[in-house]
């Protein structure tokens, strides 16, 4: 398998991230990767954007240097099941991912599969970010069937286990696993916080093998596919980009 769209990264706006959204485009442009997602922290958390961030994310071109930029967040989930975004601002952009953070202080597996389910039904979430973290237990069954019944996609994170979330890497491959048989829709991101991580899926690779998905579950498969999906999810703004796709 071999992927050449990101659909998960941190810019500069992210504090604990380190590099700009034009050092994004030109290493994309380097290694051939045709489209990424710019996906940074929602204010929750103290290394997240400001709402203003994501409130003027329209000024980033779509098509830049020839290299596809989707105007994104990775919201954080919060204790009320809510995710910590408003609803103007989310409908402004073009792909929501969403994920258990360090705002959420760990409680109990049937408190965790509350939440997530409510966030999957709100309708707001596109991806749920690295669904793998063991420091969140949940009923992974009830959340994988509620994600294919709401067209939610779930993420197989590339960075998990290598850069955070040591220690994941086992529950990557069960929910993996889970997600072939049930044939949830499935993202890949590198969730890079340096551009040289941008479409860095080894690991990531290695746990699609392992679980078994198969390509056509896969979302960043092609843009066309990418670009459906997020059409299928509501976002109508994406007319520039099919353009560029010849869509
Ligand atoms: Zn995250
Ligand atoms: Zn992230």
């Amino acid at each position: 398998m071999n992927f050449n769209i990101d659909l998960h990264s941190h810019t500069i706006a992210s504090s604990h991230a380190y590099s700009t959204i034009g050092e994004y485009v030109a290493f994309a442009k380097s290694k051939g990767i045709v489209m990424f997602a710019n996906t940074d922290h929602g204010p929750a958390v103290p290394d997240g954007a400001h709402r203003w961030h994501f409130g003027n994310l329209k000024v980033v071109p779509h098509i830049f240097d020839n290299v596809a930029v989707l105007r994104g967040i990775e919201a954080n989930i919060l204790e009320s099941g809510q995710i910590d975004m408003d609803v103007p601002i989310l409908n402004q952009l073009d792909i929501v991912l969403a994920g258990l953070h360090p705002n959420l202080t760990p409680t109990d597996s049937d408190t965790h599969t509350k939440l997530l389910i409510k966030v999957i039904k709100s309708g707001l979430v596109d991806v749920i970010s690295h669904p793998g973290d063991i420091r969140y237990p949940y009923d992974e069954q009830a959340f994988l069937e509620c994600a294919k019944e709401n067209n939610v996609a779930i993420e197989i994170n590339s960075s998990s286990d290598v850069n955070s979330r040591f220690n994941s890497k086992e529950r990557c491959i069960r929910i993996g696993r889970m997600a072939a048989k049930i044939g949830n829709i499935i993202s890949i991101g590198s969730d890079a916080h340096i551009c040289h991580y941008l479409g860095n899926f080894e690991n990531a690779i290695d746990t699609l093998e392992k679980a078994g998905i198969k390509e056509e579950q896969i979302i960043n498969r092609s843009a066309k596919s990418v670009l459906d999906f997020l059409s299928s999810r509501g976002h109508s703004n994406l007319q520039d980009i099919k353009n560029h796709f010849g869509l």
